[in-house]
């Protein structure tokens, strides 16, 4: 059965595993590696309760361990999937499959290259070396008790792999087109001005926050943070929210408040930016709150991206461009263990109505899979 990468796709959409999935899923993916010679660890993270972001979350690590001395290649992915909203076709947990489509809440992002992965190592003899997956329930939610709790679990256990590929659709209008070698970073920022209220007839008993508040925005506007490097474009800084809730055209707010959202290359960190932004609010008598939601990862190409687009040249005849555009994913965790790239399925459907994969990309990508996999081990 877990050979073929279509029946395990059309096994892993049916189980529903809206995020964060705990569970069915985990009990067919357990079943299909476990199948295959692989030692299955699954464990949960998060004792809060049902949707909070302590909710508790499961996650897998499966091992089959090849000779002493052999490389050990990794699988990352996730299984939980964003919710499927309304008006589809068919039932988004019922698989099915429309002329060359498969359908389903999960097809491309990310089930469908799971189904790919497990397929791939199907057929991999277990002299090859060491292979693992790495996969969490918890990617599409808060991503506090998933691939986190995974890095930990594998440092706890001393399996750490010499190379790691996830499974993200980064394919953008054929399969194969573009691998991502690096993710920026990501930090959003509260801003507060704190003034007086009054009437605007008396303004000496009243102090607007706003013009300090729009003096802080057009300095952070202003702000040239980089001009890209030779794998990021620049970093750049938006205005997400500018609000003072005042209703009335007479009075003076007491309070403004301003978001900004900055995506950032490996010229800054979470930290330096936030200080950045901090000494500039404060500077006009404001505060500023960063959280920090990733930080930018780089795996400059060389001989691992080599492995890969040579594996795609191989199977669909195109040269994948190596990116660091778009989202964060939890490569921006895995950097820390070792070397990580993203190649996965197109990801034209991800997160939308009528999800679907072409099913011969799915054969595709298994064989690409397998290549990778096979080159990575006897590197
Ligand atoms: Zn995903």
């Amino acid at each position: 059965m877990s050979a073929d990468a279509l029946a395990n796709a059309r096994h892993l959409i049916a189980c529903e595993s809206v995020t964060p999935a705990r569970g069915p899923v985990f009990d067919m993916l357990e079943e299909m590696l476990a199948g295959l010679g692989f030692e299955v660890d699954r464990f949960s993270r998060g004792e809060g309760a049902e949707g909070t972001e302590e909710e508790p979350v499961e996650n897998l690590f499966a091992i089959r361990r090849g000779p002493a001395g052999k490389p050990h290649f990794a699988f990352a992915g996730h299984v939980d999937v964003v919710p499927p909203g309304e008006g589809w076709a068919s039932e988004p947990f019922g698989p099915e499959i429309r002329g060359d489509l498969l359908y389903g809440r999960g097809a491309v992002d990310m089930k469908g290259a799971i189904a790919c992965m497990v397929a791939a190592v199907a057929e991999i003899p277990a002299d090859a070396g060491t292979l693992s997956f790495i996969i969490t329930g918890d990617e599409e939610g808060p991503a506090l008790h998933g691939t986190r709790a995974l890095i930990d679990r594998m440092r706890e256990r001393g399996d750490i792999p010499d190379m790691c590929l996830v499974g993200e659709p980064t394919s953008v209008n054929r399969l194969g087109d573009m691998m991502k070698i690096g993710r920026r970073g990501s930090v959003n920022i509260w801003l507060e001005v704190e003034g007086t209220q009054g009437h605007v007839a008396y303004p000496h008993l009243a102090d607007n926050p706003m013009p300090r508040m729009v003096a802080i925005l057009a300095e952070l506007d202003a702000l040239e943070l980089d001009e890209g490097t030779e794998w990021f474009q620049p970093s750049n800084l938006e205005i997400t929210e500018f609000d003072v809730r005042n209703r009335a055209h007479n009075v003076i707010p007491g309070k403004a408040k301003a978001r900004i959202s900055i995506r950032f290359n490996d010229l800054h960190s979470g930290a330096s930016l936030s200080e950045k932004v901090i000494a500039i609010a404060e500077r006009h008598g404001g505060k500023a709150s960063p959280v920090i939601s990733g930080e930018p990862f780089l795996t400059p190409p060389g001989a691992f991206s080599e492995m890969i687009a040579n594996a795609v040249k191989a199977e669909t005849g195109i040269d994948p461009e190596c990116s660091t555009t778009g989202g964060t994913s939890d490569a921006r965790f895995l950097k820390d263990l070792c070397p990580v790239i993203e190649f996965g399925l197109v990801n034209a459907t991800m997160h939308k109505t009528d999800e679907a994969v072409a099913v011969d990309d799915l054969a595709t990508l298994t064989a690409i899979y397998r290549r990778i996999a096979m080159a990575a081990l006897s590197s």
